[in-house]
């Protein structure tokens, strides 16, 4: 429209005002404005982020959590609980030092793996060698003795510390392609000469350990700058460490020089025997359906190598949140609006799919699960998850959300049911609708998923704030609307063997784990 006459331009603004007052729903209004002038994401991620830590379950931090988040809830006057679920093995994470003494002296950047034992309050000092390249488990067998009273590499000399976008903006094509052919060469005969051992990446340290290493020395890279991703040890007696790529790399050089390096390690972990392990629940009860769900839904546990500030940290920062956000400005919902802080995702949605088995009253009566967890960023996509008729529900719902929130989501409808991944589907598995409200990847798999590097500085808090506003405007729709939500499933497509497609079975958790 170029050119207004002043009579059409007045009829113009009259429309739009009387459109936007049709729609105005002072909750929305509300939510946003208590999001956005009052927010508590910042003080909520210093204080669970860098006061608590990582949550690994079984850790007394994962406790420390569960405790802290019940006490926000009371402060915010939500009923809230800490429920059982099951046990772990009990260990928590100490100091770990990692220097190298010889050639030259150097500390080195890096950390036991999670569950490794510890040095037992010793420094252990010993050359350091690498998995040799032999002919076959035989020669390996002959060659095992050897390893007693050192530290073993396990892990492959990456060839470059410099991820694969730096080469694409300053190598050269020709360097670019040369480096990834090397890299797949040599990655190739890695596999090779661990598999040439007899044993698989997983039993090799335990037969290291029991010829008489002192400790495995391992770097998972995450192909990223500075990043390494931790997980757990399979290692029983000696320490199992990861170490950053380039004092990894530094070491394997030295080895391979015949420089024999030699490293001294302190890991400092205690182990607490067999400890309980919970799920946070808090709710704000329906007051005209209360035995009927809103869901929202986060892990609360995480790997320890960061803090996991954004696996699951934004996840819980967005749902603690949209509670807080909703007692305030919707206290009386029609329908129970709960939320799940999930102990033990990172081992097999361990916390939810018990959830899920201990209350199948609850389960039934779900009129929809919100669940967050894949980083920081503003959410971009939803899928119905198979329910042929979640496009109708959820279409209607979005359509209160705020443009700026709303407009960069991509819908898929029905979409197909997610069988793993995170704790939506311990719910989609036992036909209760429940989504993934998924986010923006922000680097989410190179950088922090998993890392060492996954710590307070990666939030990005415009984003969770978008999220919570988002995920609370959903929960508010979800518990106004007058219908209950369908769940009847679409008709899945045909697997590879042209056997009809079937839903995801429900699984059972594991309720002790960590323990042999
Ligand atoms: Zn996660």
């Amino acid at each position: 429209m170029k050119k207004l006459s002043g009579l059409s331009l007045g009829l113009l603004l009259a429309t739009s005002v009387l459109t936007q007052a049709q729609t105005k729903d002072p909750v929305v209004d509300g939510i946003v404005k208590e999001a956005n002038e009052n927010s508590q994401l910042e003080k909520l991620a210093h204080e669970l982020m860098d006061v608590i830590g990582p949550r690994l379950v079984g850790s007394p931090q994962m406790v420390q959590a569960n405790e802290w988040a019940v006490a926000k809830y009371k402060e915010w006057n939500i009923f809230a609980k800490n429920e059982k679920w099951g046990e772990w093995r009990g260990w928590e994470r100490g100091a770990s030092h990692i220097d190298m003494v010889s050639p030259r002296v150097k500390s080195l950047e890096g950390m036991q793996l999670a569950w490794s034992p510890s040095t037992a309050g010793k420094t252990v000092t010993a050359d350091v060698v690498i998995v040799p390249d032999l002919a076959d488990s035989l020669a390996f067998a002959k060659w095992l003795p050897s390893v007693k009273g050192k530290f073993v590499m396990i892990s492959m000399l990456q060839p470059t510390g410099r991820p694969d976008y730096n080469w694409q903006e300053f190598g050269t094509k020709e360097s670019f392609e040369k480096m990834k052919k090397d890299r797949d060469v040599q990655t190739e005969a890695w596999a090779k000469r661990i598999t040439k051992t007899g044993y698989s990446a997983r039993t090799l340290p335990l037969a290291l350990e029991k010829a008489g290493a002192v400790g495995i020395v391992a770097s998972y890279w995450s192909k990223g700058f500075g990043a390494n991703k931790i997980f757990g040890a399979v290692t029983k007696k000696v320490p199992t460490v990861d170490i950053a790529l380039e004092d990894y790399g530094l070491l394997y050089r030295l080895a391979e020089s015949g420089h024999t390096p030699k490293i001294s390690v302190k890991a400092d972990s205690k182990e607490h025997g067999v400890v309980p392990t919970f799920n946070t629940i808090a709710e704000i009860k329906g007051t005209e359906k209360p035995d009927e769900y809103v869901i929202l839904s986060a892990h609360f546990d995480s790997w320890d190598g960061g803090t996991g500030a954004t696996d699951n940290g934004t996840g819980t920062l967005t749902m603690m949140e949209a509670m807080r956000i909703l007692k305030k400005v919707y206290p009386n919902p029609k329908r129970t609006i709960l939320v799940g802080h999930w102990g033990s995702e990172e081992q097999g949605l361990n916390g939810s799919r018990a959830f899920v088995e201990d209350h199948p009253e609850i389960v039934k009566n779900i009129q929809a699960v919100f669940n967050q967890d894949n980083g920081t960023g503003r959410v971009i996509n939803l899928s119905g998850q198979g329910f042929l008729y979640a496009y109708d529900y959820l279409g209607r719902w979005l359509s209160k959300v705020p443009d700026a929130i709303k407009a960069p989501i991509e819908t898929k409808f029905p979409g197909a049911p997610g069988a793993g991944g995170s704790d939506f589907a311990s719910f989609v598995a036992a036909g209760a609708p429940a989504f993934s409200l998924s986010s923006l990847n922000w680097s989410y798999g190179t950088y922090t998923w998993h890392t060492n590097r996954d710590t307070y500085d990666k939030i990005v808090f415009d984003d969770v704030r978008s999220n919570a506003i988002l995920a609370a405007i959903m929960a508010y729709q979800a518990s106004e609307d007058p219908a209950k939500t369908s769940r009847e499933k679409s008709v899945l497509p045909a697997n590879a063997k042209g056997e009809p497609g079937a839903w995801p079975a429900v699984r059972q958790p594991t309720r002790k784990g960590g323990l042999d």
